[in-house]
């Protein structure tokens, strides 16, 4: 016997965004309303700390927590996922099969990681030297590889085509490591080289430039328009493809001690082929209302989304308040606002204890929270990163309020004028 339950609001995804909007939803509504989350994992991850654990600066355990222990009171949860959309009868086919109807429907299921994409990377993945704080599962393992290295090694780092979720967390890593290596005495002597799919460091010419710097500082080697097509982890061998330049269509074999790989990423299938797709796969809603283009009743966020903001929770904790204010005057019958600025915010690690704090709305435009130079790295930045935005994360945005310091349009004029 298949069931079929209605919602006034249903939430597929229940990650950073999906448990921000039902909180939110739940502090704001004026009325009771009838919302569940669908989700199918135990587990949830605070992602952003995922950098500090391969550096060895943060226990893997204060990045996870049950999901149960995080929707809000009086929310239901489905433990499923769903599988397909059906926009026009307002219905969601889930993988057990029962159907779930709703009025509202927020879309946050986050992107899908492509190990597959890479020949034999899913084969080594946590052994022979490669790691990735990607994967929950052996972000620990980076650390380990890190402490191993010696005067000599050969260390890689790769970043794939975007969109991928945190832009700067390829290159953070490998920051920490090099500061690591030149606490050992070492750096002089490893080799350092990061291979990057796009022709630029980071997508925001301000950060961009001073990245280079920080890079030239460490020696690390920044090999631009390269992607990562093949591991051996028997030989420790990695394949690149030169995507651009004069030697593209080229493939190269470099040998490494350690690989650090961020995966390619995509849209989710049961997005992808959904009616709430674009070209691309990523779910076609405004970029600054995040409703849905076709289906009123629809809204997405985070990272599955089709805007062009960076994929973070920084991000997430701009759209959320946006996507529930709008669900809310809509049940009211009023009118939509507009509001979502395209505002992410990357920490980039620079060193142990160092953080260039990058905060950018859509067009690159720099917004800083704070009166401080952004592009300086900054002591209390790394405060921010390690005990301020965790913190933040789980008492503040996850329960569904919105104090934050807010981002200084003002700036804007004045930081891309000089950039
Ligand atoms: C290494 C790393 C470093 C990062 N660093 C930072 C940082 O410094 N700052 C920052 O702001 N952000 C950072 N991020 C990015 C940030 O974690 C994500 O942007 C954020 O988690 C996106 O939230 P989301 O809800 O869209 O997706 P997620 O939090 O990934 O949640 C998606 C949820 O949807 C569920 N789901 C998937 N498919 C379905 C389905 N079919 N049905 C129902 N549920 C489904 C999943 O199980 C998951 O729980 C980092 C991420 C990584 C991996």
């Amino acid at each position: 016997m298949r069931s079929s339950k209605h919602y006034q609001v249903l939430i597929v995804g229940g990650g950073a965004a999906g448990i921000t909007v039902a909180a939110s939803l739940r502090r704001r509504a004026t009325q009771p309303l009838d919302i569940a989350i669908i989700e199918p994992a135990e587990e949830h991850y605070y992602q952003p700390a995922f950098t500090l654990v391969g550096a060895g600066v943060y226990p893997a355990a204060r990045t996870q927590r049950k999901v149960g222990s995080l929707i809000p009171p009086g929310v239901g949860w489905i433990r499923a996922s769903a599988a397909t959309f059906d926009p026009v009868n307002n219905s969601i086919t889930l993988s057990c099969g029962d159907t779930v109807s709703y009025d509202y429907l927020i879309v946050c299921p986050g992107v899908r990681l492509d190990w597959d994409k890479i020949t034999g990377l899913a084969a080594t993945l946590g052994r022979n030297g490669v790691c990735s704080n990607y994967s929950p599962s052996c972000m620990t393992y980076t650390w380990d590889c890190i402490q191993a290295l010696k005067s000599g090694s050969r260390v890689v780092f790769t970043q794939p085509p975007l969109p991928f979720k945190c832009p700067g967390a390829p290159q953070k890593i490998a920051y920490l490591t090099a500061d690591y290596l030149r606490r050992r005495g070492i750096l002089q002597d490893c080799d350092l080289n990061f291979y990057i799919h796009a022709p630029v460091i980071f997508s925001v010419p301000y950060f961009a430039r001073e990245l280079v710097n920080v890079a030239a500082r460490y020696g690390i080697k920044v090999h631009y328009q390269h992607n990562l097509v093949a591991v051996d982890g028997s030989s420790k061998s990695a394949t690149f493809e030169a995507v651009g330049g004069e030697h593209k269509g080229q493939r190269f074999v470099i040998p490494f001690d350690m690989l650090h790989v961020c995966p390619p990423q995509s849209p989710p299938d049961e997005i992808k082929t959904s009616p709430l797709a674009n070209a691309a796969g990523w779910v076609e809603v405004n970029q600054n209302s995040m409703q849905h283009v076709r289906y009123p009743n629809v809204f997405a966020l985070g990272d599955v989304c089709s805007t062009t903001n960076s994929k973070t929770a920084a991000a997430v904790r701009k759209q959320a308040p946006v996507v529930v204010r709008n669900v809310l005057r809509l049940i009211a019958g009023e009118s939509i606002e507009a509001d979502y600025d395209g505002y992410a915010s990357c920490p980039l690690t620079t060193a142990y204890g160092k953080v260039i704090l990058a905060e950018f709305i859509y067009g690159g435009k720099v917004t800083p929270s704070l009166p401080l130079n952004p592009s300086r790295e900054s002591r209390l930045g790394w405060w921010i990163k390690v005990v301020g935005l965790p913190l933040m994360y789980w008492h503040y945005m996850l329960k569904g309020y919105e104090w934050f310091p807010g981002h200084n349009k003002a700036f804007i004029g004045d930081i891309a004028e000089s950039s």
